[in-house]
């Protein structure tokens, strides 16, 4: 053949090779062809491409031409040994021996190798193998020509590199985005909206299309704002003035529904090389959970220091009433005064214990004694206990006979049973009848607690097992609590696998139902 011949079609290859290379194929496809190219421009009969993989550290077969699948593992022996330190002195040692070997085996008339080099910088990444059945070596003009083809194939290898790089970067991004539990908004320059994602379009009520285009201030709108500067104020006062002025606001987000977060923003500029303004990323916070331990916290402190105050005040002032060195006590008078300190210390030491409980259920290490109990006769000693401490109430237990044998930690039962009774009595200000029922389920037994009391809203009765909830009513204010007695209780009941629950009426009393389970065996 011509050389210029030659030439022309090695410039109509090479054009659909960079064709490939800027099309959108993919690597496999790209090195196909550039194979398939060079094979014919060569009049090889087969080629090969092998690329070298860093983590197996072995050269592997990435695209073959004119050889059936089910021979490609005669062409293995070609694979090995290949020298990867200088790809500008690249030869393969022996590469003519194995050929001879490959041809024998794979029975395909192959007579002529060469292999050439696919290298970006330094970097051997590949081989490029054409196969002829004539005999007669390859000139150097071919050579130079194949080298081109590896050259080609090596760039392809390099993008599909970068292309990979940068794509699993943005996977990573997106997902990062779109799997975030803070919401984050991208904002162009001048505050509308690029992209939102799925958090924030929870905590908004804007679909994420919908929210595209927006302003910034149709999405975040504030029910309520600390404080302090709004985006739209800051950026007409000037921010950002540099990458580093970031901006926080804090507040009330209304929700499309009409509801309200409490949520912490903070905006950050991104600039371009030239220093404008590119985006504005916000990132979008819900700190509710922050707010109600803030909440939590501050009622934590006022209702232990009211709780704690009046005992305190109580056995302070008796104390002092009955040293007074002027005064000459009878005796009932001293016995009734210190009847009264004692029992506010006991009130106090119930309510230390009470805290403490609380504490120990918080970082779980509430831990339970079990043993074999009689849930009947330990109901019956508890009834017993407050039937002397309130005459104006009859208190009643009803358990069928051979009520089963549960296994429990009797002494957190009985602070169960106790606080259930306390409170009966001190909600049912009129007296009347309080009564402890039993009865046998399949897998459990189950208790109830009933008063003819003050009773409770369907309100109310959500709220009454959380911490520190106490109803706002004249009672609650007149009588003392801390409202912790039903958050032990539940946490107990829940501890011993078994379920708590109210029902009430207003004015006509209260029933509290827990189950316990029965052991399988
Ligand atoms: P503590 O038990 O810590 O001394 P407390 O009795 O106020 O204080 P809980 O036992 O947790 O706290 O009860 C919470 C609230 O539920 C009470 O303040 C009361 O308003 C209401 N409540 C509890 N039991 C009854 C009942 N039997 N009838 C009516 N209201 C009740
Ligand atoms: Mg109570």
């Amino acid at each position: 053949m011509l050389d210029y011949e030659y030439l022309i079609r090695q410039r109509d290859y090479l054009l659909d090779i960079s064709r490939a290379l800027t099309s959108e194929l993919s690597l496999n496809e790209v090195l196909r062809r550039i194979l398939r190219s060079a094979t014919e421009m060569l009049n090889g009969k087969a080629g090969l491409i092998a690329l070298f993989d860093p983590e197996g550290g072995t050269f592997n077969v990435r695209a073959s031409y004119g050889i059936q699948p089910a021979l490609l593992h005669f062409f293995a022996p070609l694979l090995t040994d290949i020298p990867r330190d200088d790809p500008a002195s690249f030869s393969i040692p022996e590469l003519n021996r194995k050929m001879q070997l490959v041809a024998r085996a794979a029975g395909m008339g192959l007579r002529q190798v060469i292999a050439l080099p696919m290298a970006i910088g330094d970097e051997l990444v590949g081989v490029v193998y054409i196969f002829r059945s004539q005999g007669g070596g390859f000139s150097r003009n071919e050579v130079r020509i194949l080298q081109s083809f590896a050259d080609q194939a090596a760039i392809a290898v390099h993008n599909a590199r970068l292309y990979e790089r940068v794509s699993t970067e943005k996977q990573r991004l997106d997902a990062i985005l779109r799997h975030s539990a803070d919401g984050i908004m991208i904002l162009k320059p001048d505050k509308t909206i690029e992209s939102i994602n799925l958090a924030l379009a929870r905590m908004t009520g804007w679909p994420v299309e919908k929210a595209r285009g927006r302003q910034h201030d149709e999405v975040i709108r504030w029910a309520r704002r600390e404080p302090g500067l709004s985006l739209e104020e800051a950026v007409a006062g000037g921010w950002p003035l540099s990458e580093h002025s970031v901006l926080y606001v804090e507040g009330d987000l209304l929700h499309t529904s009409g509801s309200t977060l409490s949520v912490g923003i903070t905006y950050a500029p991104l600039f371009d090389e030239q220093g404008r303004l590119r985006n504005i990323i916000a990132n979008v916070r819900d700190i509710t959970k922050f707010k109600e331990a803030e909440r939590a916290k501050s009622t934590f402190i006022s209702v232990i220091s009211h709780e704690l105050k009046t005992p305190v005040s109580l056995i302070k002032g008796y104390a002092s009433t009955l040293r007074r060195e002027d005064v000459e006590w009878d005796r009932e008078t001293v016995l009734n005064g210190l009847q009264v300190i004692e029992e506010e210390a006991d009130k106090l030491a119930q309510l230390i214990d009470n805290l403490l409980d609380v504490t120990r259920l918080q970082a779980g290490t509430l831990k339970l004694k079990f043993s074999s109990l009689q849930f009947d006769e330990l109901a019956r000693k508890v009834a017993d206990k407050f039937r002397t401490q309130s005459a104006a109430h009859t208190i009643v237990t009803s358990f069928p006979p051979d009520f089963p044998v549960i296994q429990g930690d009797e002494q957190r039962l009985e602070q169960v049973l106790s606080n259930l009774l306390s409170n009966a009595i001190k909600y049912s200000p009129d007296g009347g009848q309080i009564t402890i029922t039993g009865e046998v389920l399949d897998n459990a037994i189950q208790v109830s607690v009933s008063d003819e009391g003050i009773g409770l809203s369907p309100e109310q009765q959500e709220l009454i097992f959380e911490r520190f909830y106490r109803v706002d009513n004249a009672l609650t204010r007149e009588t003392q609590g801390a409202g912790l007695g039903l958050y032990i209780v539940r946490s107990i009941i829940e501890a011993h696998g078994g379920t708590i629950w109210v029902e009430s009426e207003p004015g006509k009393g209260t029933t509290f139902t827990f189950t316990l389970p029965l052991s399988q065996d």
